[in-house]
């Protein structure tokens, strides 16, 4: 042990320690009376998602709307296909800031936006952000004109625009442009490079445009989505490098379940770890009855898994093991967990901090003790063969021991005590 002490203390470099790193990029304002998302410019990273509802049904678009905010979506999008959508538009504000919902709006355009943006000014002024595709706001000469009357709008509300490539509805004109002029090199690149260079130059160029139409640099967003995790990966780097524009970030089409939130996360850790990234978005295809709010939940656990933000409260809980044969710790790992969550709207006002909170639910007398001695609060459940009790660390010391059939009722009291204790006015 000696010889170990002394070894280690002559010895080696620690092992270094890790932290996303920081891109400094203009700060865009988002903002809907006094609620104020900024975006980019050291602000926190920015979660947003986009509603599924048909614009035109006001009631399902107010209702889903509240709950992707109340999940804790900071921007929600939606879709403004139709002048029946844009007339719709003001009509959800509304009712959204009668409930205090101040949540911005983003208005998703395609082909048409210049025209709703121009004939519904009440549509242009209730949303507070406007996402353009330049690969489909008209072909030929129709295209300038057209991308130029969408951002007169932004310029003339004062509203911030994300130009948003997608490789789905990339400009042809400029990717065949391109593959031409690549044609002509000594030494062709790839074919996926020419793409990667034709989404990047077709966000730049149009960033460019819309500032020599008089929108300010600052409140352009830009984003090039692909769907494919390596495809993100190199595009994001590249854009990253040629600007210092805020960007959004996000894998397009995920897709559905495990797949949707694997794929979205592996591609947006590594890019957030990075620096890369000042808003982000989890495109998922929810399973039949599953929630809208799923890509809200899934983005904000990317961010806090990477320690970009704290948004809820975590529970660490084992996997269980051959040591635990009945579900008790894994019931109540879950209702733990529905619990923190479903308390957070009231909770983030009331208990400031309490978003940083650690729970632990363990599974038996292993690992039980020394995870929840970890935690802030934590219960270490008896495996099985084990005594019938299971004890509480609060802070780091055993608290106290539960036994009988009510642990989970009298666990969830007593982190409610804690939360009030330490995260309220008081505490
Ligand atoms: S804490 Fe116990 S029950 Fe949980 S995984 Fe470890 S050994 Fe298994």
């Amino acid at each position: 042990m000696n010889t170990l002490n002394e070894a280690w203390l002559a010895g080696e470099q620690p092992v270094a320690m890790v932290a996303p790193a920081k891109r400094m990029t203009r700060q865009a304002r988002v903002a809907w009376k006094e609620r104020v998302v900024t975006v980019g410019g050291g602000a926190p990273v920015r979660v947003q998602s986009m509603t599924n509802t048909d614009t035109v049904d006001i009631d399902g678009t107010v209702r889903q709307v509240a709950q992707l905010a109340q999940a804790g979506s900071e921007l929600v999008r939606i879709t403004v296909n139709t002048p029946e959508a844009a007339a719709a538009v003001p009509a959800i504000r509304e009712r959204l800031d009668a409930m205090g919902e101040l949540v911005p709006l983003v208005g998703d355009f395609h082909y048409n936006g210049h025209r709703l943006l121009t004939e519904f000014p009440e549509c242009a002024q209730a949303l507070s952000k406007y996402r353009i595709n330049p690969g489909n706001v008209g072909k030929g000469d129709k295209h300038d004109k057209q991308f130029a009357q969408m951002i007169e709008a932004a310029v003339r509300w004062d509203k911030p625009v994300r130009i948003g490539v997608n490789w789905g509805s990339l400009d042809q004109e400029l990717l065949t442009a391109l593959m031409d002029a690549n044609g002509r090199r000594a030494q062709p690149w790839d074919v996926r490079q020419v793409m990667y260079e034709a989404l990047i130059v077709s966000a730049l160029q149009s960033a460019q445009r819309a500032e020599e139409l008089g929108l300010d640099g600052r409140q352009i967003i830009l984003s090039c989505k692909v769907s494919g995790v390596q495809d993100l990966i190199a595009v994001y780097r590249g854009l990253a490098q040629r600007c210092d524009y805020a960007l959004h970030l996000g894998l397009t089409e995920a897709g559905m379940g495990t797949k949707g939130i694997v794929a979205s996360t592996a591609a947006m850790a590594i890019l957030l770890q990075e620096g890369i990234g000042e808003t982000i978005r989890v495109s998922l295809t929810p399973q039949p009855g599953e929630a809208r709010t799923q890509e809200v939940v899934t983005a904000s656990e990317i961010l806090q898994s990477l320690g970009l933000r704290a948004f809820v409260p975590s529970v660490t809980a084992c996997p269980g093991c051959g040591r635990t044969t009945s579900t008790v710790f894994q019931e109540l790992a879950k209702q733990i967990d529905d619990y923190l969550r479903a308390q957070m709207p009231v909770w983030r006002e009331s208990y400031p901090g309490v978003e940083r909170m650690k729970v632990a639910v363990m599974g038996c007398i292993v690992n039980g003790p020394g995870e929840s001695k970890h935690a802030d609060i934590g219960i270490s459940l008896p495996g099985t063969g084990e005594a019938p009790v299971a004890p509480v660390f609060i802070d780091g010391a055993k608290a106290m021991t539960l036994r009988g059939e009510r642990i989970a009722e009298e666990f969830q009291a007593i982190v409610l005590d804690y939360v009030e204790r330490r995260y309220g006015k008081q505490g």
